[in-house]
């Protein structure tokens, strides 16, 4: 079972080398040997994961072969999942069982796949390292000293370490992209809206995106297939079809036009990313990439304008969880997502409305500007996923603003709406680093054709971490 992918995994399911119970039996071991040093769950759904690997394997009986029967796959615990609890990694709803399933997880249950259980993340996903969890902090499997990236920490750290085959994210402001860099994961932040948001824990409604980490690009184009779509109770999912991810993969690069944003190789980039980002963007142009030089001027404005837009539409989101309806009466926000709130109902209280909430909107138009223009020159944009390597357990927690720098290169995706991939490019210090290319609205297909092409090539996933 080794390393095993999706795409390996559904060969072995369809030719009864294995049996999803065998599978699912083999990836509860694996959480069970793992989890107490990795703390990459805080839910383990061991009854109800045997019992769908036993109905997928009827189905697989009568020949059933979709891409996801019978996976076993992990889910952020922002995830609603029906008659398993759903904490969001905070206290407040640590006994909260919903009662229904979330639009992803019920696509995801149509098709076949297995769900082991809940990952663990900062409490209601706002975090960069995953140690604002009311559960406890995630540790990266390459090197427990350090942080996985968060806030969807559980998540790449399952796949990573071999407790799940793939799991799912949500990526608010790069939630799903740093992490996975971080991992040595792919992760994919998709369109907003491409993926609806019904039945996941709001955290900014206007920037929060559904997505998933694998190990390899085809994995998670395979995985996006089953979760994209317009779904009626999410009145931002757009009708728009979606293609065959998996068509274009092995297209290449040749004549495709690659964008190098300057505004993105910044002061505090750690120079040996920018170097491994160089290599890279080399090695697409020795396959017949053009490689384009481009501005997008309103970068360096993003971080502000993220941190009022979404603190703004945290305070709205939380105020639900008044402490009667959703289970734990006593306890109370972390300090976390108390700076949150105060800030976002500061921002948006009368007298400064105009001067930060309705500025900050009007920049995120200059900032959709931006790309709008840049994409007319280029199809994708290739940037670091991250401007550092992980950093150690505690070393940003007492100082909340490096913790948001750490976004640098990943909000704009979400405040513009288009897609974003990360996707391994090697490693530093034994430390996993990451690449994010970016496209227009849509434009998946691509993201994933550019980033299997350097993956054939640079198999980086294939290096699993050794000190568990
Ligand atoms: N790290 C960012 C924040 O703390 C993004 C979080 C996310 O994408 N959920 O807001």
């Amino acid at each position: 079972m080794n390393n095993l992918t999706i795409v390996e995994a559904r060969k072995k399911l369809d030719n009864k080398e294995v049996s999803s119970l065998e599978l699912t039996q083999y990836f509860l071991g694996e959480i069970k040997k793992k989890n107490d040093h990795l703390n990459a769950f805080i839910t383990i759904s061991e009854k109800e994961a045997l019992s769908m690997a036993e109905q997928a394997d009827e189905k697989l009986k009568n020949g059933d072969s979709t891409p996801l029967l019978g996976i076993p796959l992990a889910l952020k615990d922002i995830y609603m999942t029906k008659g398993v609890r759903t904490t969001a990694a905070s206290k407040v709803l640590e006994s909260y069982i919903p009662q229904y399933d979330g639009t992803a997880v019920m696509l995801l249950k149509k098709a076949g796949a297995v769900i082991l259980g809940k990952t663990n993340l900062d409490a209601w996903a706002h975090g960069s390292s995953g140690e604002n969890s009311d559960f406890g902090p995630t540790k990266n499997p390459y090197n427990t000293e350090y942080v996985p990236g968060g806030s969807s920490s559980g998540s790449p750290v399952a796949v990573a370490s071999e407790m799940a085959l793939a799991a799912s994210g949500t990526d608010t402001g790069g939630s799903i992209r740093l992490p996975a860099s971080f991992c040595n994961v792919v992760g994919l932040k998709p369109t907003y809206g491409r993926v609806s948001r019904y039945g996941v824990i709001a955290m900014a409604s206007s920037l929060d995106s559904i997505g998933h980490f694998t190990k390899t690009v085809e994995d998670n184009a395979l995985y996006l297939q089953v979760t994209a779509g317009k779904y009626t109770m999410d009145a931002t999912s757009p009708p728009i079809d979606v293609p065959n991810y998996t068509q274009n993969l092995s297209q290449g690069v040749k004549g495709l036009k690659i964008g190098v944003p300057k505004e993105y190789f910044i002061d505090g980039l750690d120079p040996r990313i920018k170097n491994m980002i160089d290599k890279t963007l080399k090695w697409y142009e020795d396959q017949g990439a053009e490689i384009i030089e481009i501005s997008l001027p309103h970068t360096s404005y993003a971080i502000e304008v993220y941190y009022i837009i979404q603190t703004a539409e945290v305070s709205s989101n939380l105020a639900r969880y008044d402490g009667i309806r959703f289970g734990n009466t006593r306890a109370s926000f972390g300090p976390e997502a108390k700076r949150r709130i105060m800030l976002g109902t500061y921002v948006l209280s009368a007298g400064y409305y105009d001067a930060f909430y309705k500025k900050a909107m009007q920049v995120r138009t200059l900032l959709k500007n931006d790309f709008e223009e840049a994409f007319k020159k280029v199809d994708v944009m290739i940037t670091p996923a991250s401007p550092t390597l992980p950093w150690k357990l505690g070393e940003k927690t007492s100082d909340p603003l490096s913790m948001y720098l750490s976004d640098i290169l990943t909000v704009h995706a979400n405040l513009v709406g288009i897609p974003g991939l990360s996707v391994p490019i090697g490693f530093l210090e034994g430390l996993p680093v990451g690449m994010q290319i970016l496209g227009p609205h849509f434009s998946e297909e691509k993201l994933y054709q550019v980033g299997y092409a350097f993956e054939q090539s640079h198999p980086f996933w294939k290096e699993r971490p050794k000190n568990e």
